[in-house]
């Protein structure tokens, strides 16, 4: 057997199917946040030569003049990335991979993209926030609102990189700027999604269990290192790390893991047509 279609049979074998994404798996994708790139250019090439940025995550984290402006950089590009998105050669393989299992995604990605490619919104925990959802900028309570409706209609009508003012979203209790959740200071984490994970996690301890981590880089402590702790811990785990020239797998779990470099759209493809 090949290493694709061991890796195929311990998913076969699974009870449960374990997803962590980081960068790697958007950029697979085509949404690079940290690049310069063409994209960026046609995209944000009027926000590059007004205010400087040279990122979408600076965009992100930019003190932008007015709070018309801000939201026309966000709605630009959650529309973008989200507004249409229904799945990717990604994840289309995952959904393979995982079939009728029971699954949970960790992501940092904040685009939304395993909910809208139709994973179960109960079973994805997006750990830095979401594009769907907006918080008080204060935040002033820690409640989190939808977003996509107004990011749509904001994103439809913004004219010489403004938005409206009256499209521009108010917090409900305190009456001022809202911000999108995962943007800026004052994060309210997601403790619902949060909770859920430790159930999964508890749940599953002590079965057959796949990891798969996708994208992520080799020194991130808010997925990666949590995740190859706990499969040193477990004593039924796989864990099978994908990435473009960083796979780092401590001696703890080499000899549980599979470290799989290279481009992910063709390794996902690889297992999903093992299964
Ligand atoms: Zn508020």
């Amino acid at each position: 057997m090949n290493q694709y279609e061991i890796i195929a049979k311990k998913i076969q074998e699974a009870d449960a199917i374990l997803v962590g994404a980081s960068n790697g798996f958007s950029i697979s994708e085509g949404l690079h946040i940290f690049a310069d790139n063409q994209k960026f250019e046609n995209l944000f090439g009027d926000f590059k030569k007004t205010y400087g940025i040279r990122n979408i995550l600076e965009g992100m984290y930019t003190r932008f003049p007015s709070e018309e402006v801000k939201w026309t950089f966000i709605s630009r590009l959650a529309n973008h990335y989200s507004g249409n998105y229904t799945g990717s050669e990604n994840t289309n393989a995952l959904k393979k991979i995982i079939g009728n299992k029971p699954y949970f995604m960790v992501t940092s990605n904040g685009e939304n993209h395993f909910e809208l490619a139709g994973f179960q919104p109960d079973c994805i925990y997006e750990i830095e926030g979401s594009w769907k959802e907006m918080q008080c900028a204060k935040p002033c309570h820690k409640e989190l609102y939808p977003a996509f409706a107004a990011i749509k209609k904001m994103s439809e009508v913004e004219r010489n990189g403004r938005i409206p003012t009256e499209l521009v979203p108010k917090c409900p209790k305190c009456g001022g700027p809202m911000q999108i959740h995962g943007a800026g200071e004052g994060f309210i984490p997601d403790e619902v999604a949060h909770n859920r994970f430790q159930e999964f996690i508890q749940k599953y301890h002590g079965r057959n269990m796949v990891i798969l981590e996708l994208g992520i880089g080799w020194r991130n402590q808010l997925i990666k290192a949590p995740f190859m702790r706990w499969a040193a811990e477990e004593p039924n785990v796989t864990y099978v790390a994908v990435n473009k020239g960083e796979i780092y797998l401590p001696d703890e779990i080499k000899a549980k893991s599979f470290g799989l470099d290279g481009d992910m759209e063709k390794i996902l493809k690889e297992i999903a047509d093992k299964m």
